[in-house]
């Protein structure tokens, strides 16, 4: 009775002490690449670029029963000039400040998101107005063909329109 008894004690310290080396390790793990991913950030150049928020979502981790749950916030970044996505865990006061479809300058280190700031961009730029085709007048007086940059004839010297000429000419003859 008292050996079944002390192997009964051995197995259950046995299964603890397993237990405990695996939450230990799969913390210290867990911590390790937390530390490894902070240095690499900050390894990594501090970076602003145009960028638009394309998508956001929260995800809630642990049990929904009680409230030891913790939500966790992501917005995904588009970079205008490469079309470069990526998701950025963010603070729930960014999150709910951020809107899909926010265009702005993106500031981030690597995977850190370090901020964002709203700028509202112009719509395409309206179409430049079309160039008129420039056409050469006729002399009111000769009736030579005078190049529209000129203002007197070249050949009789006058600066009288065809055009000009003919109202003139029926407002006299009324
Ligand atoms: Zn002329």
């Amino acid at each position: 009775m008292h050996v079944l008894f002390t192997l009964m004690f051995t197995l259950a310290s046995l299964f603890i002490f397993v237990v405990a080396v695996l939450v230990i390790g799969v913390f210290a793990v867990t911590i390790f690449k937390g530390i490894a991913q902070w240095s690499s950030n900050n390894a990594q150049p501090v970076l602003t670029v145009p960028a638009l928020v394309v998508t956001k979502r929260q995800h809630v981790s642990g049990s929904g029963h009680d409230s030891s749950t913790s939500t966790w916030y992501y917005v995904t970044f588009e970079t205008v000039t490469d079309d470069l996505r990526q998701e950025f865990s963010v603070r729930s006061v960014d999150y709910s400040g951020l809107a899909e479809g926010d265009t702005g300058d993106l500031t981030y280190q690597g995977t850190r998101y370090k901020g964002f700031i709203r700028v509202r961009r112009p719509a395409a730029a309206p179409p430049p107005p079309p160039v008129l085709p420039v056409s050469n007048w006729t002399c009111g007086y000769c009736a030579a063909s005078v190049p529209h940059n000129s203002p007197q004839c070249p050949a009789c010297g006058s600066s009288q329109r065809a055009a000009a000429l003919a109202t003139t000419g029926t407002a006299s003859a009324a």
